[in-house]
């Protein structure tokens, strides 16, 4: 793969914006290069544009080098970006499963790039032979999601392989759902496959959704057109000092998850006991896909008991679907009572 033919000509060609703290990134007494008011401090000051400290310590989580990490307002940035920086609007097309989560289409749609959506098996399992079918030569960027949304299951490894292997172009493959998982993430490999760029969040297990802090995570070169392309101070300081401080906690994260993988099971036993439960999927996730014959009478019941789950009827394979977030013992507890009473 030639990373320089994948890029658009204008980003490959452009001079990013230069600002104060890129052109000096020393330590200083005395800062008078970038029109800040100097009082107030820490705030005063604009923050890291490249989050090095913060970096630093996601690296040594991850495993990976602190070079190989983009942080983005949530996960719908770095998605962005991937579109802005590999896709020519008009001429370029993307290549993806269907269902998955609704940003890419939406992503594509903003910056004018075809969004080639192909389906699943019916098991919601993925066909590497039928989505590389769907490449042809202006396709520069295929989306995957394993555990997948709203199918919540994983995909099956080989298969990824087989795209990430028989594709000339960018593969990213979105984990915000690995800490739920039962498969290791595609992390450990990413130095083996030039091409893949993985997607994590703080949104999900970390408990931090209202934060907006998701990752990426490429090559070196890569990364190195994301921070081209981003706007210069994506990440503010609160945010960055914050994160930093929360991933001291890994201990209570993976708490969480332990008590949520407990739940989910729970939650799957006591829905599978419901008369009118057809099916609950497999899942890899902290949701639950369920299978009823009325899914909008369902929903609806819900709602006006002041449940909300995501009706999920009209997404393609999904027809009488409702996503069922995995909530607290007491929470599931208020569901399975409700729908028992229906
Ligand atoms: C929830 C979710 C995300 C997280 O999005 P953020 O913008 O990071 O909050 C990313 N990808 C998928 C598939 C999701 O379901």
């Amino acid at each position: 793969m030639n990373l320089s033919n994948l890029i658009r000509p204008n980003i490959l060609a452009l001079k990013p914006y230069s600002c104060a703290r890129d052109e000096f990134k020393g330590e200083a007494s005395v800062y008078l290069d970038a029109n800040e008011n100097p009082m107030n401090e820490p705030y005063n000051r604009y923050p890291d544009p490249l989050q090095w400290a913060l970096k630093e310590k996601i690296a040594k989580v991850k495993k990976v080098r602190p070079e190989q990490i983009m942080l983005g307002n949530g996960s719908d940035e770095p998605i962005d970006l991937v579109i802005r920086i590999f896709c020519e609007p008009k001429q370029d097309n993307i290549v993806a499963i269907d269902p998955t989560y609704g940003m890419y289409a939406v992503a594509a749609d903003i910056n004018n790039v075809e969004y080639r959506k192909v389906l699943l098996n019916p098991d919601y399992s993925l066909d590497a032979d039928k989505l590389l079918a769907a490449v042809d030569s202006n396709t520069k960027v295929i989306f995957l999601c394993s555990p997948n949304n709203p199918t919540s299951n994983l995909m099956n490894r080989t298969e990824m392989l087989k795209v990430v292997t028989g594709f000339q172009g960018i593969v990213v493959i979105d984990e915000a759902y690995v800490d739920f998982s039962s498969e290791k993430s595609w992390l450990e490999d990413l130095n083996q496959y030039p091409n893949v760029i993985v997607f994590q969040t703080f949104s999900k297990a970390w408990g931090l959704a209202s934060v907006r802090c998701g990752m990426a995570f490429a090559s070196e070169e890569i990364i190195s057109y994301f921070n081209k392309v981003k706007y210069p101070y994506n990440i503010n300081k609160l945010t960055q000092d914050f994160v930093s401080e929360q991933l001291d906690q890994e201990a209570r994260k993976n708490e969480w998850v332990r008590m949520l993988l407990e739940q989910r099971t729970a939650l799957t036993e006591a829905l599978s006991e419901l008369p009118f439960v057809e099916k609950i999927y497999p899942t890899d996730a902290n949701f639950l896909l369920v299978n009823v014959p009325d899914a909008n009478a369902v929903y609806q019941y819900l709602v006006n008991k002041g449940i909300i789950v995501r009706n999920r009827n009209t997404v393609s394979l999904c027809l009488g679907c409702l996503r069922i977030t995995v909530g607290t013992k007491e929470e599931n507890e208020v569901l399975i009572g409700e729908l028992k009473r229906m």
